[in-house]
């Protein structure tokens, strides 16, 4: 029997990648080396403005949040996705039951 390699999705073409709204401006989803502040908040409005128009935001958005991509994807940038999963955990901790086996006594 032949070895089979299994690729993960991540690194697959989605379907809804067939349909994007940013073909060819790339310019505007990823920060040049040595970005400043100035430079990237123009650059990620062009960026939003793009991707409020595309009819696949939310399927590229929760990609990105998944697969922890950077740069901007389905109207989001790096640090509003890092603050959707603090958030997100933060909302877990608070409920899920905390089980006698999941805390450590020191003795
Ligand atoms: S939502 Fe934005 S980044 Fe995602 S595919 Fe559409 S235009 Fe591109």
């Amino acid at each position: 029997m032949a070895d089979v390699l299994y690729i993960s999705h991540r690194w697959t073409q989605q379907d809804w990648m067939s349909q994007v709204a940013c073909t060819g401006q790339t310019q505007h989803f990823f920060p040049p080396h040595g970005e400043q502040a100035d430079a990237r908040e123009k650059r990620e409005a062009v960026a939003n403005a793009i991707c409020q128009a595309c009819e696949v935001r939310i399927d590229c958005r929760d990609y990105a949040r998944e697969n922890r991509e950077q740069g901007f994807w389905g109207g989001e940038n790096d640090d509003q996705r890092m603050d959707i999963r603090r958030k997100t955990r933060a909302r877990t901790m608070l409920t899920s039951p905390v089980r006698m086996d999941d805390i450590a006594l020191e003795a």
